[in-house]
């Protein structure tokens, strides 16, 4: 019987679990890749996120035929006329493919008729498998990040001394927020120049016309495993050191500070998450590194990541539709157009990801959608965006990252209470304010910093429900000692504000 194998475009890695069942017989294993037109047009993506994926699937198809496998690459219209013309020229009885992270891609799979058996080989890319996931959570009242962390340190054996914390803690944030408040002597991150690969991947999506958000070039994301690895060596050597310290400073023109850059690798297969747990434990014992430095990082992968992916597969599929605060305003234009903005934090963010594809952790969560959240946008409106703006993004980071931590449209399954925040924030861990044309200390008047007005009109509009969530009750607290005629001006401007911005949306 022929088996063959369908690789899909975040699996490009040889341990994969479906390559790795056929390894004894690669040479008669015939194996494809598909580039689907179609499916690149469900949605909306970053042009650089279409090289990405094209480019890295193109060159893991050269580097498995290298290695002797009988390799099929297909540009189609669609997966499945791709797949029904590789199995009747190969004889194929059996395609074998690693279960897919993304429901929908994995929903849509299962519903063809390929005239032949699809078997599903377990998913190896994360270290939690759904099942171990679910065991860890079922039953708990709470899932909350910290636990999961503290119970994969335990279980993986990493930063422990025994069945004790290194350090004797586990967390050592409160060392890792320190705002920018003197000039920061920022590294250089490892970038690369297109290959002939690459750029013609990048020719062939600027003729085809198959998106139109972000700029196609210049295009410097890496897009094999030795890219890969050498930005987390680059990452390991000239960031981990310091990564702490400045973890949520906002800078202007600082896209990437000590950040590590490995999300779009890791979550396409070309890096794999131990490997670079490992590699920075290693980095921590042997260059004797700052231990704020180290474990902020390695949360980030061992706790966050894997906690992201299994909540997306622990939940039901329709988490992705909550909308705790029924919020149902369209998106602003300017996410779309960073130069129809004159807030400087939202103007300096989205010409980032215009132009790269990507923003660190706090410019997603604490200007993007803590805007989106405070103005009342609807949150599958924002979710949509998030997935067409980023490179990295994949449903499975995407539904929970932006639907539960982001814009909290979970009710509190994922975080205890809403990143919310007014311009206070902002200005503390970042330089955008001062080269603004709002007023940051402003709630009302013309100057007022929008990020003001509608962070106290969330509160007000929400209040009900958000006294339900204990941790609020500081902000709720603050918000009684607005007075009732302050309170009616700041409810005006946000009203104001949406007219403005949100109703030229419909029309
Ligand atoms: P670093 O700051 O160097 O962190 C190291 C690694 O930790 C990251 O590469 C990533 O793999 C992992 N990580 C940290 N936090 C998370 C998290 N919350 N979820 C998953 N992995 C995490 N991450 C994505 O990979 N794709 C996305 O599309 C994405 N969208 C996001 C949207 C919102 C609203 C928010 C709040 C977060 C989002 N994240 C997403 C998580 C996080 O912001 C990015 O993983 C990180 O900014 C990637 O940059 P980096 O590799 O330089 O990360
Ligand atoms: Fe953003 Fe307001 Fe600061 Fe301007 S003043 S940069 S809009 S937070």
């Amino acid at each position: 019987m022929t088996t063959g194998i369908w690789v899909l475009g975040d699996q490009l890695w040889t341990g994969q679990a479906a390559l790795s069942s056929c390894e004894k017989e690669k040479k008669q294993t015939p194996v494809i890749l598909v580039e689907s037109r179609c499916y690149a047009q469900q949605r909306s993506y970053h042009r650089q996120k279409l090289v990405l994926v094209w480019s890295a699937m193109r060159h893991f198809a050269s580097e498995l035929r290298s290695a002797g496998w009988l390799v099929t690459y297909s540009i189609a219209d669609d997966f499945q006329t791709a797949l029904l013309n590789w199995i009747e020229k190969n004889g194929i009885r059996e395609v074998r493919v690693m279960t897919g992270n993304d429901r929908p891609l994995m929903q849509l799979i299962q519903n063809w008729q390929l005239g032949c058996s699809v078997r599903f080989i377990p998913n190896n890319h994360f270290l939690w498998s759904a099942a171990e996931f679910r065991d860890w959570a079922q039953g708990r009242k709470r899932l909350l990040l910290e636990d999961f962390y503290r119970e994969g340190r335990k279980r993986f054996k990493v930063l422990m001394n025994g069945n004790q914390p290194i350090g004797g803690q586990w967390n050592f944030d409160k060392q890792n927020r320190r705002p920018p408040q003197v000039k920061l002597e920022t590294p250089q991150p490892l970038w690369f120049e297109p290959d002939e690969m690459t750029q013609s991947v990048i020719d062939a999506i600027k003729d085809e016309n198959l998106t139109n958000y972000g700029e196609i070039e210049p295009f410097r994301w890496g897009v094999t495993r030795s890219d890969a690895k050498a930005v987390l060596e680059h990452f390991l050597r000239i960031c981990l050191p310091t990564f702490g310290p400045y973890q949520d400073a906002m800078v202007t023109g600082e896209e990437t500070l000590w950040h590590s850059l490995i999300s779009p690798y890791l979550n396409l297969g070309l890096l794999n998450p131990m490997e670079v747990i490992e590699a920075a434990q290693k980095a921590y014992f042997e260059n004797e590194l700052e231990l704020n430095s180290v474990e902020g990082f390695i949360r980030q992968v061992l706790g966050w990541r894997e906690y992201m992916h299994g909540i997306y597969h622990y939940l039901d599929k329709d988490y992705r539709e909550n909308n705790w605060f029924n919020h149902s305003e369209p998106l602003p234009d300017f996410y779309w157009h960073s130069d129809q903005t004159n807030m400087n934090c939202l103007h300096q963010v989205l010409i980032q990801v215009e132009k790269t594809g990507y923003a660190h952790h706090i410019q997603r969560l604490m200007v993007l959608s803590n805007f989106a959240l405070i103005v009342g946008v609807d949150p599958q409106e924002i979710e949509s965006w998030f997935h067409a703006a980023f490179v990295d993004a994949h449903d499975w980071v995407m539904v929970s990252n932006v639907i539960g931590m982001g814009q909290f449209a979970d009710g509190g399954i994922l975080a205890s209470k809403p990143y919310a925040s007014s311009a206070n924030y902002i200005n503390k861990m970042s330089d955008y304010c001062k080269n603004c044309a709002y007023n940051r200390r402003q709630r009302i008047g013309e100057k007022a910093c929008p990020f003001n007005f509608f962070y106290w009109d969330f509160l007000a509009r929400h209040q009900e429900k958000l006294k339900s969530l204990g941790r609020m009750n500081l902000a709720l607290g603050n918000l009684l000692r607005i007075s009732a005629e302050e309170l009616e001006k700041i409810q005006a401007l946000a009203v104001d504000w949406r007219q403005n911005h949100l109703l030229s949306n419909i029309n």
